[in-house]
């Protein structure tokens, strides 16, 4: 049984179309078919159907962070590593119910705000003391049985952690992420894949946490086997300055050329943050075919710095969003920092466009439906035949957009545009 649905106005890529209905398979969880409206349509007056967004670096259960982070600390310097602090107590106190709960309410958020796509960088696997669950996988299971629950499309970004840094054991709050050999962790990864096979909204990805958690070993091993299986790779790096000094007193190079050194920079891989990267790491990204996930909101709120977002437009390296700690779960308001962030660097407006196209919208709706997708192994979004059936409605009279004419619908929607225009949503063909 199909789903047909007219909304006023079609938005995707080739900007804002009238008169068209569009056609979903559930059970498939596809768009089947966009041609003109027609008899046994579900009439959308006021509303603006389009592709949802994909998020591509979550943590779910960081969301019981907000507020709580926000009060200065008596030694009067608090910066990304006191932050630190104050999450892992709060990782230290998560329990499989625990973190079950804080998923769903984290994802039924997310998809009220129009991310159809998350991708879960997972790393709260074990007992406090760090002694595996009868299951090993449980907590992660748990976290792909709210994603499932809550409807949202999910990649399961399995994250392999080793040590607190070079030579040193995981500190005492950081035992419930580590894994005792590379080997245990790829075993839990090839079970949870077996798992979830079959499945239809949930897959698998692999997360060296990032080059000061894990070794060089670690890194080729699991490089390797992502390789061997397509798998995507997310890795944190160049988020914090102190993490690149750490990484040239160990390797002798900076994190990204790590990554490419041990083989695990590639097409399929993800660079979450970005932050410091220099001009070598830059051009090593571009060379490569990874993406870069920024996440603006989260990046602003830890005080890491903002991505050098000018410098890999130029390159065309491709970048994509994620809310990351979810303190504020607002997709519109993530792509459109990235042109806001080049703006306020560059002094100047317009930065991040693509030679042949109007204006920086184009290139911050791949973000959300092109880059975003790859970085996670799905198929892009379009309002096409085959595309996946993940899409948003939004109030097309809201006050943020109302009377905008057409030619501008879809830069509003990017530059003005907020969780509140969201009103329904559809992922795998399912409202
Ligand atoms: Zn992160």
């Amino acid at each position: 049984m199909t789903v047909l649905l007219a909304p006023e106005v079609v938005l995707d890529a080739d900007g804002p179309r009238r008169g068209l209905a569009v056609e979903l398979d559930p059970e498939a969880g596809v768009v089947t078919a966009v041609g003109p409206a027609r008899e046994g349509a579900v009439p959308m007056p006021g509303r603006v159907l389009m592709p949802g967004v994909t998020n591509a670096h979550s943590h779910a259960f960081q969301r019981d962070l907000r507020g709580v982070v926000e009060r200065a600390s008596p030694e009067g310097r608090d910066d990304f590593w006191s932050w630190r602090t104050a999450m892992y107590d709060l990782a230290g106190r998560l329990d499989p119910d625990a973190m079950e709960d804080v998923a769903r309410r984290t994802y039924r958020e997310m998809r009220a705000a129009g991310f159809t796509t998350v991708g879960e960088f997972h790393y709260v696997h074990h007992r406090p003391d760090g002694i595996p669950y009868e299951d090993p996988n449980a907590l992660a299971m748990r976290v792909i049985a709210a994603a499932e629950a809550e409807g949202i499309r999910i990649v399961l970004l399995l994250v392999a952690y080793a040590r607190a840094g070079a030579g040193r054991p995981p500190e005492p709050g950081q035992r419930r992420f580590c894994d005792p050999t590379v080997d245990a962790y790829l075993e839990r990864l090839e079970d949870l894949r077996r798992r979830v096979a079959g499945r239809p909204r949930v897959t698998v990805g692999a997360a060296p946490h990032s080059v000061r958690a894990v070794p060089r070993d670690w890194l080729e091993a699991i490089a390797a086997h992502c390789d061997r299986h397509a798998l995507p790779l997310h890795v944190h790096a160049c988020e914090q300055r102190r993490e690149i000094t750490e990484c040239v007193a160990e390797h002798g190079v900076r994190p990204v050329e790590l990554l490419h050194r041990t083989g695990a920079l590639g097409p399929r891989t993800a660079v979450v943050h970005g932050t410091h990267a220099d001009n070598t790491e830059m051009d090593l990204l571009a060379g490569s075919g990874a993406t870069v996930c920024a996440c603006p909101a989260t990046e602003a709120d830890l005080g890491d710095g903002y991505v050098p977002a000018e410098a890999l437009h130029r390159r065309g390296v491709p970048v994509c969003v994620g809310s990351d700690a979810n303190g504020r779960i607002d997709p519109f308001a993530e792509l459109r920092e990235l042109e806001l962030i080049a703006r306020r660097t560059a002094e100047r407006r317009n930065v991040l466009v693509t030679p042949g196209e109007a204006g920086p919208t184009p290139g911050l709706l791949r973000a959300a439906w092109v880059h975003g997708p790859r970085a996670l192994g799905l198929p892009e979004a379009r309002m096409a035949p085959g595309a996946p059936a993940a899409l948003i409605a939004l109030a097309l009279r809201h006050p943020r957009i109302a009377g905008v004419a057409d030619a501008h619908l879809a830069a509003a929607v990017v530059f003005a545009g907020g969780p509140e225009l969201v009103r329904e949503t559809w992922i795998g063909g399912r409202a």
